[in-house]
């Protein structure tokens, strides 16, 4: 059978502007050209990030707390790049600010996501997923992926919506029920991050550590691996776009704290709910949702 691309529609769910062209970049210019609907849900306008170009310094949160609003711009001018048009920030644009690194006093503003009620703030994604209704779902691990926590209130927000999405008697002021067949987790399977550091080790003074890159697995945990040797070139563009937050030099980037890291046209996912396709890894994330 023929996959009718239209027909497949993917949602990623992430927590603040440039995490989906860092982790996703190459997956979603591939079904987006593909013409299949990417739909991309941001969590947080990420108002609490570090500034890299010192002639936007001022945008900081304790200078003009002025980098939200910027970063939707950067955020927008990235989705360009990946042909992506369909982008919502969950509950509108600053309904959740950025919660800051664990641990910082930022953690307790009401404001902030990490204080935000998850069958509340889950149930701004429900209603995105009754519209839409996704086949596939992407978004991180229960750690956020390395433990940031807009990123480990973002997996539990998706997961929690996956769930009443499904549920009829939930809200049905929000639409009709929806089951989404597929969810996966961003990984990065360990080999390949250790390869790729050694080698911009040779390169850059200074390099990520292995547990700075969110997601890092055994390689055995990856059911999923997306060649992106064909779109690698939009997802540096849409990484660039992140001029705040990211530099891209070549093959590798660095964010504000200058530890250089791959970027990998590859990506790489863990199937965690659904049917898994007949290979193993999966090279497509729809496999198995079109039924025969
Ligand atoms: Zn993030």
């Amino acid at each position: 059978m023929t996959a009718d691309h239209r027909a497949r529609r993917l949602l990623l769910v992430h927590a603040h502007p440039d995490d989906e062209s860092i982790g996703n970049g190459a997956t979603m210019a591939r079904y987006a050209a593909q013409g299949a609907r990417v739909t991309l849900v941001t969590c947080t306008l990420g108002e609490g990030g570090e500034v890299i170009p010192p002639e936007l310094a001022h945008l900081t949160a304790d200078r003009t707390d002025a980098l939200g609003e910027y970063r939707i711009g950067e955020l927008s001018a990235a989705m360009k790049e990946l042909g992506v048009d369909d982008v919502r920030f969950l509950g509108g644009p600053g309904r959740y600010r950025d919660s800051g690194m664990m641990g910082v006093p930022e953690n307790g503003r009401p404001d902030c996501f990490w204080q935000a009620d998850p069958d509340e703030a889950a149930g701004h994604l429900v209603e995105v997923v009754r519209e839409v209704r996704p086949q596939v779902l992407v978004t991180y691990d229960e750690q956020g992926g390395y433990g940031h926590p807009d990123h480990i209130q973002a997996h539990r927000v998706a997961m929690r919506a996956v769930e009443l999405a499904a549920d009829p008697a939930w809200r049905p002021e929000l639409g009709p029920a929806w089951r989404i067949v597929k969810v996966y987790w961003n990984r990065v399977p360990r080999s390949v991050l250790r390869d790729r550091l050694a080698r911009a080790a040779e390169r850059y003074p200074l390099v990520a550590d292995e547990q700075d890159v969110p997601g890092v697995v055994p390689d055995e945990t990856v059911d999923a691996v997306l060649d992106g040797a064909d779109w690698v070139d939009r997802k540096a563009a849409a990484m660039r776009a992140h001029a705040t937050q990211i530099t891209v030099d070549g093959a590798y980037f660095a964010l504000s704290n200058d530890r250089w890291q791959p970027l990998l046209a590859d990506e790489y996912y863990q199937l965690v709910h659904g049917p898994a396709g007949s290979a193993r890894p999966e090279r497509d994330l729809f496999e198995g949702v079109e039924a025969p």
